[in-house]
């Protein structure tokens, strides 16, 4: 069987695959940028558990209190010291990312505090977290005030109204660091260090927090070693590796993580406890993994880019710009685009493939959601997935593939589906 028979078993004609491989000739050297990236992290990542001597024992099942859990601890240190922090959080118990900012936030603002995005209106989840969007137990509930700075039309920091929202009460700054549902560019670790930099220099006690969902082992270093207090993330997202099936971690300064841990348990009790019912396998294995499965799914995203690029979508990034996330949105301009494209992602997917993604209400978020996701795991979105809201300018934003050949042939189903569908504007360009 060749390559190009192979495709076609999987639902992809000759005219889009022949298409793919013109562009992917147009890409290699973007590609050995990536691996090489990814070879940096896996030794920054083997480096860490080798300083911590994870052995067999860190493996093994802690029940109830899980008191004196070797793996837990050991699993902490090996995330602080990848992530350049004195402290970790890294548990089981955290139920996803926005639980995981949850905890980093409530933990850490009290009330009569203020909290400040300068960098916009926050992830869609947290717009609930916060008391934006009003919810029962909401930051705004508890006394928690929020601000907020809007970006400048070209995506850049405001530093004007950044400084003009700072004020007494500013306790804690959150910056997020990957676009999520909007199409403005996320950030470099470095922009995010510039912006630390500038808010502590007005304010040099306010805590920074760091959404770093989708941006871990992208760059070669992270947001906590630009001085950020706090950098969180969810573990169906990289650092998981697709292995780790629930999780959260907040790397940062102690004094922060510890409050974070007495937020999650109880006060008192705080990293004591937290059995890891035997799941710390998947999190070793799945971080072990994370660099090479974050490469995967950068070049699907870079993939992804160029092809709709060239075919009139606007794309976000751009194929040629630099990557801060593995997060790709593209424009499809219309309902029907989007869920053509959530089609061909979800055809080509291991688990699921036969279902059709429709539009729906999901907790959380204010307008319907589309989600493609056939994953192993339940929302993991390290697996191949697409999704967005059903709102101009109706993008989709397309992320993962736990391998970049799966990554592939699912933007290869998602061009067929909108050329089936006839919603490709210059289909005469494949
Ligand atoms: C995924 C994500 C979150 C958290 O989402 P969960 O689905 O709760 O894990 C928060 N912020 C950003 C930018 C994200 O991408």
């Amino acid at each position: 069987m060749t390559l190009l028979e192979t495709y076609e078993q999987n639902g992809v004609s000759k005219r889009i695959y022949d298409f793919g491989e013109r562009v992917l000739a147009s890409l290699r050297g973007r590609f050995e940028e990536i691996d090489r990236m990814a070879e940096l992290n896996q030794g920054k990542v083997l480096h860490a558990m080798q300083t911590h001597r994870v052995d067999a024992a860190c493996f093994a099942a802690t029940t109830g209190y899980g008191y004196d859990d070797v793996g837990r601890e050991r699993l902490e240190q090996v995330y602080a010291t990848i992530f350049g922090a004195e402290a970790a959080l890294v548990r089981p118990q955290i139920t996803c990312g926005t639980h995981a900012l949850t905890v980093a936030l409530s933990a850490n603002l009290l009330p009569g505090d203020e909290l400040l995005s300068p960098v916009g209106l926050p992830y869609d989840t947290l717009q609930e977290v916060i008391g934006i969007q009003p919810s029962p137990c909401s930051l705004a509930e508890y006394g928690v005030t929020y601000r907020q700075a809007d970006l400048l039309p070209d995506g850049s920091f405001d530093y004007d109204a950044i400084r003009a929202a700072i004020n007494e009460k500013t306790k804690l700054i959150t910056i997020q660091r990957s676009k999520g549902y909007a199409t403005r560019p996320s950030f470099s670790v470095a922009q995010i260090g510039e912006l630390i930099a500038f808010c502590k220099s007005i304010k040099p006690d306010v805590l920074v927090m760091v959404d770093n969902c989708y941006g871990e082992f992208v760059e070669p270093i992270e947001p906590t070693e630009v001085g950020a207090d706090m950098c969180v993330g969810s573990l169906i997202k990289n650092p998981g590796g697709g292995l780790a099936p629930i999780g959260g971690y907040i790397c940062g300064a102690k004094t922060c993580v510890e409050r974070c841990a007495y937020r999650l348990s109880a006060p008192g009790l705080g990293q004591e406890v937290g059995a890891n019912l035997g799941i710390l396998p998947s999190f070793y294995q799945g971080l072990f993994l994370a660099p090479t499965v974050t490469a995967g799914a950068l070049k699907g995203a870079v993939f992804a880019a160029a092809c709709y690029e060239r075919l009139g979508f606007r794309v976000v990034p751009a194929s040629a710009e630099p990557r801060h996330d593995i997060i790709q949105a593209v424009e499809l301009g219309s309902e029907a685009g989007m869920r053509a494209f959530c089609r061909g992602i979800q055809a080509a997917a291991p688990v699921d493939s036969y279902v059709e993604p429709i539009p729906w209400a999901m907790p959380g978020y204010e307008d319907e959601v589309i989600m493609a996701a056939g994953a192993f795991v339940q929302g993991s979105s390290i697996e191949l997935s697409a999704d967005g809201p059903i709102r101009p300018p109706y993008a989709v934003y397309f992320q993962g593939g736990l391998t970049w050949y799966h990554a592939k042939l699912g933007i290869l189903r998602s061009l067929q589906s909108m050329a089936d569908a006839g919603l490709l504007p210059e289909p005469e360009i494949l």
